[in-house]
């Protein structure tokens, strides 16, 4: 069996990785980074170089960087996209994940999106499905939240930096911007 496993940034990969490779020996992994949501494309870079090192630390053989960068065409989306930003993030990095797996001959793909109790869960597994069927391929999901903490106290001791938003420049301003009294 070969998955294709999305995954947004390092720290988030920790617990999944481990527990696909404990609990599903019998699946051959595939690391994918395609995330174009992330602001500033120095963060981007920064997220993605710590996710380089940490996969070279535990020996992930496969790991596969879409480093496209459509930052115009991300917010466009997300300024007017009906079901919402996030929705629409989600949608946009699992119908990518679900077309390049079924076109390189996977038998499945998930997400390690699915491992955060901040990330809108059910949504992220609504997009899976969506894309699964959409591109013809199955959607693995994986209720990876017990593991959360497990990956976070992992991720300190290895020292990976960890961001402190969840990647788009909204989810920047909703962390560091905070209005002042009066202010809308
Ligand atoms: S808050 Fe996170 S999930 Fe939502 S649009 Fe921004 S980066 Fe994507």
């Amino acid at each position: 069996m070969r998955m294709l496993l999305h995954v947004c940034c390092g720290p988030c990969s920790v617990f999944p990785l481990k527990h696909l490779r404990e609990a599903y020996p019998e699946y051959e992994i595939t690391g994918y980074f395609y995330n174009p949501n992330i602001h500033p494309y120095k963060e981007f870079v920064r997220r993605l170089d710590t996710l380089k090192a940490f996969a070279a630390q535990i020996g992930l053989e496969h790991l596969i960087i879409d480093d496209r960068y459509t930052l115009e065409e991300f917010l466009q989306q997300a300024l007017t996209a009906p079901g919402g930003r996030c929705r629409n993030c989600y949608d946009l990095r699992l119908q990518q994940t679900a077309r390049y797996a079924r076109e390189h001959g996977y038998d499945c793909f998930s997400t390690t999106l699915l491992v955060s109790p901040y990330q809108q869960h059910e949504l992220i597994k609504a997009a899976g499905e969506a894309a699964a069927i959409q591109h013809g391929i199955k959607f693995s999901y994986i209720d990876f939240r017990p593991g959360w903490q497990e990956g976070v106290q992992k991720s300190r001791e290895l020292e990976m930096y960890r961001q402190p938003y969840c990647g788009c420049i909204f989810s920047e301003k909703d962390r560091y911007c905070k209005p002042r009294k009066g202010q809308n």
